[in-house]
Protein backbone atom coordinates (compact mmCIF):
# COMPACT_ATOMS: atom_id res chain seq x y z
CA UNK A 1 0.00 0.00 0.00
CA UNK A 2 2.66 2.59 0.74
CA UNK A 3 4.85 1.62 -2.31
CA UNK A 4 1.79 2.04 -4.28
CA UNK A 5 1.07 5.54 -3.31
CA UNK A 6 4.61 6.45 -3.66
CA UNK A 7 4.38 5.46 -7.70
CA UNK A 8 1.21 6.93 -8.05
CA UNK A 9 2.60 10.46 -6.52
CA UNK A 10 5.73 10.00 -8.76
CA UNK A 11 3.58 10.36 -11.74
CA UNK A 12 1.51 12.86 -10.34
CA UNK A 13 4.56 15.06 -10.07
CA UNK A 14 6.38 14.12 -13.10
CA UNK A 15 3.20 15.78 -15.20
CA UNK A 16 2.49 18.44 -12.40
CA UNK A 17 4.21 21.59 -14.30
CA UNK A 18 6.28 23.49 -11.63
CA UNK A 19 5.97 26.88 -10.61
CA UNK A 20 9.13 27.33 -8.70
CA UNK A 21 11.74 28.99 -11.32
CA UNK A 22 8.80 31.58 -12.07
CA UNK A 23 8.62 32.75 -8.60
CA UNK A 24 12.15 32.47 -8.00
CA UNK A 25 12.58 34.46 -10.59
CA UNK A 26 9.98 37.51 -9.23
CA UNK A 27 10.87 37.04 -5.76
CA UNK A 28 14.25 37.91 -6.42
CA UNK A 29 13.72 41.23 -7.72
CA UNK A 30 12.03 42.30 -4.77
CA UNK A 31 14.76 43.93 -2.45
CA UNK A 32 14.72 42.47 0.71
CA UNK A 33 18.44 43.25 1.92
CA UNK A 34 18.41 43.22 5.70
CA UNK A 35 20.07 45.86 8.12
CA UNK A 36 22.08 44.73 11.03
CA UNK A 37 22.74 48.86 11.78
CA UNK A 38 19.12 49.32 11.74
CA UNK A 39 17.26 48.58 15.22
CA UNK A 40 13.46 48.31 13.61
CA UNK A 41 11.68 45.17 13.39
CA UNK A 42 11.89 43.95 10.88
CA UNK A 43 15.47 46.07 10.58
CA UNK A 44 14.12 47.00 6.70
CA UNK A 45 10.32 48.01 5.58
CA UNK A 46 11.00 46.63 2.59
CA UNK A 47 11.05 42.95 3.06
CA UNK A 48 7.53 42.96 3.70
CA UNK A 49 6.63 43.94 0.36
CA UNK A 50 8.08 40.39 -0.59
CA UNK A 51 5.45 39.54 2.68
CA UNK A 52 2.89 41.14 1.36
CA UNK A 53 3.15 39.71 -1.90
CA UNK A 54 3.51 36.25 -0.53
CA UNK A 55 0.44 36.62 1.68
CA UNK A 56 -1.36 37.42 -1.70
CA UNK A 57 -0.26 34.47 -3.74
CA UNK A 58 -1.03 31.86 -0.59
CA UNK A 59 -4.81 33.86 0.11
CA UNK A 60 -5.47 33.41 -4.27
CA UNK A 61 -3.56 29.76 -3.81
CA UNK A 62 -6.83 29.33 -1.47
CA UNK A 63 -5.09 29.61 1.97
CA UNK A 64 -7.46 32.14 3.90
CA UNK A 65 -5.55 32.56 7.05
CA UNK A 66 -2.77 33.77 5.25
CA UNK A 67 -1.31 36.77 7.15
CA UNK A 68 1.95 39.25 7.08
CA UNK A 69 1.56 40.82 10.97
CA UNK A 70 3.41 43.66 11.79
CA UNK A 71 7.00 42.19 12.66
CA UNK A 72 7.08 40.96 8.72
CA UNK A 73 6.24 37.43 9.84
CA UNK A 74 3.65 35.57 7.33
CA UNK A 75 2.07 32.98 8.46
CA UNK A 76 -0.67 30.16 7.14
CA UNK A 77 -1.59 27.10 7.72
CA UNK A 78 -2.52 24.06 5.10
CA UNK A 79 -5.48 22.12 7.23
CA UNK A 80 -5.13 18.82 7.37
CA UNK A 81 -7.23 16.39 4.49
CA UNK A 82 -6.91 13.23 6.50
CA UNK A 83 -8.66 11.85 9.57
CA UNK A 84 -5.47 10.65 11.20
CA UNK A 85 -4.05 12.26 13.99
CA UNK A 86 -0.99 13.51 11.97
CA UNK A 87 1.55 15.94 13.90
CA UNK A 88 1.69 19.41 12.58
CA UNK A 89 4.78 20.06 10.46
CA UNK A 90 6.06 23.65 9.25
CA UNK A 91 8.57 24.77 6.57
CA UNK A 92 9.93 27.88 7.16
CA UNK A 93 12.32 30.28 5.03
CA UNK A 94 13.47 33.91 5.28
CA UNK A 95 12.98 36.44 2.88
CA UNK A 96 15.51 38.54 3.72
CA UNK A 97 18.70 38.58 1.76
CA UNK A 98 22.10 39.28 3.31
CA UNK A 99 23.84 42.71 3.32
CA UNK A 100 27.22 41.50 2.50
CA UNK A 101 26.80 42.96 -1.24
CA UNK A 102 23.88 44.74 -2.72
CA UNK A 103 20.15 43.63 -3.31
CA UNK A 104 18.95 46.41 -5.14
CA UNK A 105 18.34 45.43 -8.92
CA UNK A 106 18.50 42.15 -9.34
CA UNK A 107 18.62 40.84 -12.46
CA UNK A 108 18.60 36.95 -12.60
CA UNK A 109 19.49 35.54 -15.82
CA UNK A 110 18.47 31.74 -16.51
CA UNK A 111 20.81 29.77 -18.20
CA UNK A 112 19.02 26.97 -20.05
CA UNK A 113 21.29 23.75 -20.86
CA UNK A 114 24.14 24.81 -18.67
CA UNK A 115 27.13 23.38 -21.02
CA UNK A 116 30.20 23.33 -18.12
CA UNK A 117 31.61 26.37 -19.30
CA UNK A 118 32.47 29.71 -17.33
CA UNK A 119 29.85 31.75 -16.72
CA UNK A 120 31.02 35.90 -17.45
CA UNK A 121 28.35 37.88 -15.41
CA UNK A 122 27.23 40.33 -18.30
CA UNK A 123 27.04 43.49 -15.87
CA UNK A 124 30.33 43.18 -14.45
CA UNK A 125 32.88 40.84 -16.79
CA UNK A 126 35.24 40.24 -14.04
CA UNK A 127 32.51 38.09 -12.24
CA UNK A 128 33.44 34.62 -13.67
CA UNK A 129 31.79 31.81 -12.43
CA UNK A 130 34.09 28.52 -12.89
CA UNK A 131 33.40 25.03 -12.15
CA UNK A 132 37.06 25.49 -10.72
CA UNK A 133 35.95 27.58 -8.13
CA UNK A 134 32.45 25.95 -7.62
CA UNK A 135 32.75 22.43 -8.45
CA UNK A 136 29.24 21.34 -7.51
CA UNK A 137 28.12 23.25 -10.91
CA UNK A 138 30.13 19.98 -12.47
CA UNK A 139 26.93 17.99 -11.53
CA UNK A 140 24.64 20.73 -12.89
CA UNK A 141 25.80 20.38 -16.25
CA UNK A 142 22.74 20.30 -18.74
CA UNK A 143 20.04 21.81 -16.01
CA UNK A 144 19.07 24.88 -15.56
CA UNK A 145 21.14 27.50 -14.02
CA UNK A 146 19.87 30.66 -12.50
CA UNK A 147 22.36 33.87 -11.87
CA UNK A 148 22.67 37.25 -10.81
CA UNK A 149 24.17 39.65 -13.68
CA UNK A 150 27.67 41.02 -12.14
CA UNK A 151 26.68 44.21 -9.47
CA UNK A 152 24.10 42.25 -7.22
CA UNK A 153 23.84 39.03 -5.20
CA UNK A 154 21.26 36.75 -6.63
CA UNK A 155 19.19 36.19 -3.77
CA UNK A 156 18.75 32.36 -4.16
CA UNK A 157 19.64 32.73 -0.24
CA UNK A 158 16.61 32.18 0.76
CA UNK A 159 14.26 32.87 -1.87
CA UNK A 160 14.95 29.78 -3.62
CA UNK A 161 13.50 27.91 -0.21
CA UNK A 162 10.68 30.52 -0.73
CA UNK A 163 9.42 29.72 -3.91
CA UNK A 164 9.95 25.81 -3.06
CA UNK A 165 7.41 26.42 -0.16
CA UNK A 166 5.04 28.26 -2.29
CA UNK A 167 5.48 25.85 -5.53
CA UNK A 168 4.72 22.85 -2.42
CA UNK A 169 1.84 24.48 -1.54
CA UNK A 170 0.93 25.25 -5.00
CA UNK A 171 0.88 21.50 -5.69
CA UNK A 172 -0.83 20.39 -2.43
CA UNK A 173 -3.75 22.91 -3.23
CA UNK A 174 -4.01 21.89 -6.58
CA UNK A 175 -3.62 17.71 -5.70
CA UNK A 176 -6.01 17.28 -2.85
CA UNK A 177 -5.94 13.76 -3.08
CA UNK A 178 -2.49 13.82 -1.47
CA UNK A 179 -3.08 13.05 1.96
CA UNK A 180 -1.35 15.02 4.72
CA UNK A 181 -1.81 16.21 8.16
CA UNK A 182 -2.04 19.89 9.12
CA UNK A 183 0.99 22.30 7.85
CA UNK A 184 2.46 25.34 8.62
CA UNK A 185 4.21 27.86 6.46
CA UNK A 186 6.37 30.63 7.77
CA UNK A 187 8.75 33.03 6.38
CA UNK A 188 10.94 35.01 8.15
CA UNK A 189 12.52 38.34 8.19
CA UNK A 190 16.00 39.35 9.00
CA UNK A 191 17.72 35.74 8.96
CA UNK A 192 20.85 37.28 7.82
CA UNK A 193 21.30 40.10 10.28
CA UNK A 194 20.88 37.27 13.64
CA UNK A 195 17.19 38.14 14.02
CA UNK A 196 15.17 36.03 12.43
CA UNK A 197 13.57 33.98 14.91
CA UNK A 198 13.40 37.35 17.25
CA UNK A 199 9.64 37.44 16.78
CA UNK A 200 8.05 34.28 16.11
CA UNK A 201 5.17 33.18 18.07
CA UNK A 202 6.05 29.88 18.27
CA UNK A 203 2.29 29.22 19.98
CA UNK A 204 0.53 30.81 17.30
CA UNK A 205 2.61 28.40 14.74
CA UNK A 206 1.07 25.40 16.76
CA UNK A 207 3.85 23.09 15.14
CA UNK A 208 5.35 19.93 16.44
CA UNK A 209 8.21 20.04 14.33
CA UNK A 210 9.61 22.07 11.17
CA UNK A 211 12.52 22.45 8.57
CA UNK A 212 14.25 25.41 7.16
CA UNK A 213 14.41 25.15 3.27
CA UNK A 214 17.84 27.01 3.09
CA UNK A 215 20.50 24.51 2.41
CA UNK A 216 22.38 24.02 -0.50
CA UNK A 217 23.86 20.79 -3.00
CA UNK A 218 21.04 18.61 -3.32
CA UNK A 219 20.02 15.60 -1.00
CA UNK A 220 21.97 18.17 2.40
CA UNK A 221 20.16 17.53 5.40
CA UNK A 222 21.90 19.69 7.86
CA UNK A 223 21.16 18.11 11.59
CA UNK A 224 23.92 20.04 13.49
CA UNK A 225 25.21 23.59 14.00
CA UNK A 226 27.70 25.14 15.93
CA UNK A 227 27.60 26.26 19.39
CA UNK A 228 28.53 29.62 19.78
CA UNK A 229 29.52 31.73 22.44
CA UNK A 230 30.55 34.87 22.65
CA UNK A 231 33.66 36.34 25.03
CA UNK A 232 33.76 40.17 25.97
CA UNK A 233 37.80 41.10 27.33
CA UNK A 234 38.27 44.38 28.90
CA UNK A 235 41.59 45.29 29.94
CA UNK A 236 42.31 48.03 32.25
CA UNK A 237 45.48 50.02 31.98
CA UNK A 238 46.49 53.20 33.99
CA UNK A 239 46.57 56.55 32.79
CA UNK A 240 48.65 59.57 33.31
CA UNK A 241 49.31 62.73 31.50
CA UNK A 242 51.84 60.91 28.62
CA UNK A 243 54.31 64.06 29.72
CA UNK A 244 54.70 62.92 33.14
CA UNK A 245 53.73 59.49 32.33
CA UNK A 246 57.29 57.84 33.77
CA UNK A 247 56.53 55.00 36.31
CA UNK A 248 53.07 55.50 36.19
CA UNK A 249 51.35 55.17 33.21
CA UNK A 250 50.54 52.26 31.62
CA UNK A 251 48.86 51.72 28.11
CA UNK A 252 45.63 49.28 27.53
CA UNK A 253 46.51 48.94 24.03
CA UNK A 254 49.58 47.66 24.27
CA UNK A 255 48.20 45.21 26.76
CA UNK A 256 45.78 43.93 24.39
CA UNK A 257 48.36 43.73 21.49
CA UNK A 258 50.55 41.62 23.38
CA UNK A 259 47.08 39.42 24.18
CA UNK A 260 46.24 39.20 20.39
CA UNK A 261 49.74 38.06 20.03
CA UNK A 262 49.84 35.64 22.15
CA UNK A 263 47.30 33.69 20.08
CA UNK A 264 48.67 30.72 18.38
CA UNK A 265 49.03 31.16 14.54
CA UNK A 266 48.73 27.76 13.54
CA UNK A 267 45.59 26.62 15.59
CA UNK A 268 42.88 28.11 17.01
CA UNK A 269 41.30 30.07 14.36
CA UNK A 270 38.91 30.30 11.56
CA UNK A 271 41.88 30.58 9.07
CA UNK A 272 43.58 27.38 10.75
CA UNK A 273 40.34 25.16 10.63
CA UNK A 274 38.04 23.01 9.08
CA UNK A 275 35.51 20.35 9.48
CA UNK A 276 34.79 19.31 12.84
CA UNK A 277 37.36 21.50 14.24
CA UNK A 278 36.17 24.51 16.67
CA UNK A 279 38.16 28.37 16.85
CA UNK A 280 38.34 31.27 18.52
CA UNK A 281 38.11 34.34 16.65
CA UNK A 282 38.91 38.00 17.32
CA UNK A 283 36.30 40.24 15.49
CA UNK A 284 36.38 43.41 17.07
CA UNK A 285 38.89 45.47 19.33
CA UNK A 286 37.56 49.16 20.36
CA UNK A 287 39.56 51.56 22.74
CA UNK A 288 42.04 54.14 24.15
CA UNK A 289 45.35 53.80 26.47
CA UNK A 290 43.08 53.39 29.44
CA UNK A 291 40.53 50.60 28.22
CA UNK A 292 40.66 48.32 25.66
CA UNK A 293 37.51 45.76 24.55
CA UNK A 294 38.36 42.63 22.59
CA UNK A 295 35.60 40.78 21.72
CA UNK A 296 35.70 37.10 20.28
CA UNK A 297 33.55 34.38 18.82
CA UNK A 298 33.99 31.16 20.03
CA UNK A 299 32.88 28.22 18.07
CA UNK A 300 32.29 23.88 18.67
CA UNK A 301 30.25 21.28 17.43
CA UNK A 302 30.34 20.06 21.04
CA UNK A 303 29.55 22.21 23.88
CA UNK A 304 31.68 21.29 26.45
CA UNK A 305 34.76 22.40 24.34
CA UNK A 306 33.63 26.01 24.59
CA UNK A 307 34.57 26.62 28.01
CA UNK A 308 38.32 24.84 27.20
CA UNK A 309 38.93 27.12 24.95
CA UNK A 310 37.50 30.14 26.89
CA UNK A 311 39.81 28.89 29.53
CA UNK A 312 42.64 29.13 27.11
CA UNK A 313 41.43 32.57 26.29
CA UNK A 314 41.29 33.79 29.88
CA UNK A 315 44.85 32.04 30.33
CA UNK A 316 46.77 34.39 26.99
CA UNK A 317 44.75 37.27 29.13
CA UNK A 318 46.25 36.99 32.49
CA UNK A 319 49.36 36.10 31.09
CA UNK A 320 49.37 39.56 28.64
CA UNK A 321 48.09 41.16 31.88
CA UNK A 322 51.48 39.56 34.16
CA UNK A 323 53.70 41.37 31.44
CA UNK A 324 52.24 44.67 32.24
CA UNK A 325 52.11 45.57 36.24
CA UNK A 326 49.27 47.24 37.52
CA UNK A 327 46.79 46.17 34.64
CA UNK A 328 44.14 43.90 35.12
CA UNK A 329 41.14 41.89 32.71
CA UNK A 330 37.56 41.23 33.24
CA UNK A 331 36.58 38.26 31.19
CA UNK A 332 32.68 37.78 30.58
CA UNK A 333 30.99 34.93 28.58
CA UNK A 334 27.72 35.58 26.84
CA UNK A 335 25.99 32.61 25.33
CA UNK A 336 24.81 32.67 21.96
CA UNK A 337 23.43 29.57 20.50
CA UNK A 338 24.30 25.51 21.01
CA UNK A 339 24.07 22.81 18.40
CA UNK A 340 20.90 21.88 17.55
CA UNK A 341 21.58 18.48 17.31
CA UNK A 342 21.55 17.93 20.99
CA UNK A 343 17.57 18.61 20.35
CA UNK A 344 16.91 17.10 17.36
CA UNK A 345 18.96 13.95 18.78
CA UNK A 346 15.72 13.52 21.06
CA UNK A 347 13.56 13.12 18.32
CA UNK A 348 14.66 11.13 15.51
CA UNK A 349 11.87 10.79 13.43
CA UNK A 350 11.95 14.23 12.22
CA UNK A 351 15.06 12.91 10.40
CA UNK A 352 13.50 9.89 9.81
CA UNK A 353 10.89 11.30 7.40
CA UNK A 354 13.01 14.12 5.70
CA UNK A 355 15.49 11.12 4.69
CA UNK A 356 12.48 8.70 3.29
CA UNK A 357 11.59 11.69 1.61
CA UNK A 358 14.78 12.29 -0.20
CA UNK A 359 14.36 8.29 -0.98
CA UNK A 360 11.17 8.18 -2.65
CA UNK A 361 12.87 11.25 -5.08
CA UNK A 362 15.46 9.42 -6.01
CA UNK A 363 17.41 12.09 -3.75
CA UNK A 364 20.72 11.14 -1.99
CA UNK A 365 20.47 11.73 1.55
CA UNK A 366 23.58 13.56 3.05
CA UNK A 367 24.06 14.35 6.35
CA UNK A 368 26.21 18.10 6.79
CA UNK A 369 27.35 20.13 9.89
CA UNK A 370 26.97 23.84 9.51
CA UNK A 371 29.84 25.54 10.39
CA UNK A 372 27.76 28.34 11.54
CA UNK A 373 24.42 28.51 13.19
CA UNK A 374 20.85 28.42 11.36
CA UNK A 375 17.48 30.12 12.91
CA UNK A 376 16.77 26.49 13.32
CA UNK A 377 19.56 26.29 15.91
CA UNK A 378 17.42 29.01 18.16
CA UNK A 379 14.03 27.04 17.06
CA UNK A 380 15.35 23.82 18.58
CA UNK A 381 16.33 25.68 21.69
CA UNK A 382 12.75 27.62 21.45
CA UNK A 383 10.96 24.10 21.51
CA UNK A 384 10.62 23.25 17.90
CA UNK A 385 12.67 20.74 16.14
CA UNK A 386 13.95 22.48 13.31
CA UNK A 387 16.70 20.44 11.05
CA UNK A 388 18.25 22.08 7.32
CA UNK A 389 16.92 20.78 3.94
CA UNK A 390 18.26 21.36 0.85
CA UNK A 391 17.48 24.05 -1.71
CA UNK A 392 20.38 24.16 -4.21
CA UNK A 393 21.14 27.87 -3.23
CA UNK A 394 24.97 27.85 -3.46
CA UNK A 395 27.93 30.53 -2.95
CA UNK A 396 25.40 32.44 -1.41
CA UNK A 397 26.33 35.95 -0.30
CA UNK A 398 28.32 37.11 -3.21
CA UNK A 399 27.76 38.13 -7.04
CA UNK A 400 28.58 34.36 -7.90
CA UNK A 401 25.84 33.07 -6.19
CA UNK A 402 24.22 30.62 -8.20
CA UNK A 403 21.29 28.00 -8.16
CA UNK A 404 19.60 24.80 -10.31
CA UNK A 405 16.44 24.76 -11.38
CA UNK A 406 16.09 21.10 -10.98
CA UNK A 407 17.22 21.25 -7.95
CA UNK A 408 14.69 23.65 -6.51
CA UNK A 409 11.96 21.46 -8.22
CA UNK A 410 13.49 18.29 -6.56
CA UNK A 411 13.17 20.10 -3.01
CA UNK A 412 9.38 20.48 -3.42
CA UNK A 413 9.34 16.70 -4.42
CA UNK A 414 10.98 15.79 -1.36
CA UNK A 415 8.57 18.31 0.69
CA UNK A 416 5.24 16.86 -1.32
CA UNK A 417 6.76 13.15 -0.06
CA UNK A 418 7.60 14.30 3.09
CA UNK A 419 3.94 15.47 3.93
CA UNK A 420 3.05 12.19 2.60
CA UNK A 421 5.52 10.27 5.03
CA UNK A 422 4.34 11.71 8.23
CA UNK A 423 0.79 10.99 7.27
CA UNK A 424 1.27 7.44 6.17
CA UNK A 425 3.48 7.00 9.32
CA UNK A 426 1.18 8.92 11.57
CA UNK A 427 0.34 6.74 14.99
CA UNK A 428 3.59 4.39 14.35
CA UNK A 429 5.90 5.48 15.86
CA UNK A 430 4.84 8.65 17.87
ZN1 LIG B 1 19.92 31.66 4.31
Amino acid sequence: MVVYSAFLILAMIDEYRFTVKERFLRYVQVDTQSDPLSTTIPSTEKQKDLGRILTEELRQAGIDDAHLDGWGYVYATIPSNSSKNIPVICFCAHMDTAPDSSGTGVKPIVHTNYNGQDIILPDDPTQVITIREHPYLKQKIGEEIITASGNTLLGADDKAGVAIIMDFVNYLMQNPGVKHGKIKILFTPDEEIGRGVNKVDLQKLGADFAYTLDGGERGSFTDETFSADGVVITFHGISAHPGFGKNKLVNALKVAGTFLDLLPRNEFSPETTEDREGFVHPVRAEGIAEKVKVEFIVRDFETRNLKLYETRLEQFAKQAVGKYPGTSYEFEIKQQYRNMKEVLKNYPRVEKYAREAMERAGVRFKKESARGGTDGSRLCFMGLPCPDIFTGEMAFHGKHEYVSVQDMQKSVEVLVNLVQVCQEKAGHDL
